[in-house]
């Protein structure tokens, strides 16, 4: 499946299953850019993986988008693959999250989404050939406590997927999400260490709160959910469009 003179773009590139995707997709022969807002994690990761570009944009700009898709495409060509990667979760009861804070989630987890493909249709539209990989979550599929409006955000992602998989469907261009369950990133390190913190519980018990969901009892590994997306990526994957795949050891179905 080694691909040459392909151009991906994967949002929230610098860090964590981002980084996993990038390498995957250059290891493949993708020419990658990697996007987000601070310079130094970007070009930290694209130290470690050849053919990397980096553009720095926020998600929750569609302007700062737009100008990192059209400087990106410049010096790679069209943006063939977009991963959405980009997003974050803060956790608080409903009650204690803030209408901001409730906006701010929906801002970066869907609208980044959204912006993103605002970007690069035209480009994939005019290629007649494309691939839009979201990566939601398992929280796009299933809810959780104490994360109302990343829950929200994400199933809206899913919802997002499934319409414009359709509405897409003779261009060309797939629209596809990939669900994974906790993984092993460095968000997952610090909620460990805070659950131990404030709970007196040991790191393992602490890690245990996480892998407790997975029927596999682990976490999920990036490099996992990064073969999932070169798997959509590629030519073969043409006819799977509109699907939320679970990366989640059985967590959903
Ligand atoms: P990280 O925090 O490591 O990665 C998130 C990335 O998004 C960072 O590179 C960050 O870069 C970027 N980002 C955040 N806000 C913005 C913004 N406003 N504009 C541009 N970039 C932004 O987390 P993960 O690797 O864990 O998460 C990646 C994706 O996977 C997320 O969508 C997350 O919801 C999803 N996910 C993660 C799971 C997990 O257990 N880790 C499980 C299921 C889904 P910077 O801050 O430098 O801009």
């Amino acid at each position: 499946m080694a691909r040459t003179g392909k151009h991906a773009l994967v949002t929230g590139g610098g860090s964590g299953i981002g980084v996993a995707i990038a390498r995957a997709l250059a290891g493949a022969g993708w020419q990658v850019t990697i996007t987000s807002r601070n310079k130094e994690k970007l070009e930290a990761a694209a130290k470690a993986i050849s053919r990397v570009h980096i553009e720095i944009c926020d998600v929750t700009d569609a302007d700062s988008v737009r100008v990192a898709v059209q400087a990106a495409a410049k010096a790679h060509g069209p943006v063939q693959l977009l991963v959405n990667n980009a997003g974050g979760v803060t956790s608080a009861s409903f009650e204690k999250t803030s209408l901001e804070s409730f906006r701010q989630t929906i801002d970066l987890n869907l609208m980044g989404v959204v912006h993103g493909i605002h970007a690069v249709l035209p480009q994939m539209k005019e290629g007649g050939w494309g691939r839009i990989v979201n990566i939601a979550s398992t929280a796009g599929l299933t809810g959780y406590r104490y994360v109302s409006a990343y829950v929200a955000a994400k199933h809206a992602v899913v919802g997002l997927t499934k319409a414009l998989a359709l509405e897409l469907a003779k261009t060309g261009i797939t629209v596809n999400a990939v669900c994974p369950g906790y993984t092993d990133t460095e968000v997952i390190a610090l909620a460990v260490k805070t659950i131990a913190k404030s709970s007196g519980r040991t790191q393992s018990e602490a890690l245990a709160t996480f892998t407790a969901a997975n029927p596999q009892g682990r976490l999920v590994k990036p490099e996992e959910v990064a073969a999932a997306v070169l798997w959509l990526a590629s030519d073969e994957a043409a006819a799977v469009n509109g699907i939320a795949l679970p990366i989640a050891g059985g967590e959903v179905t």
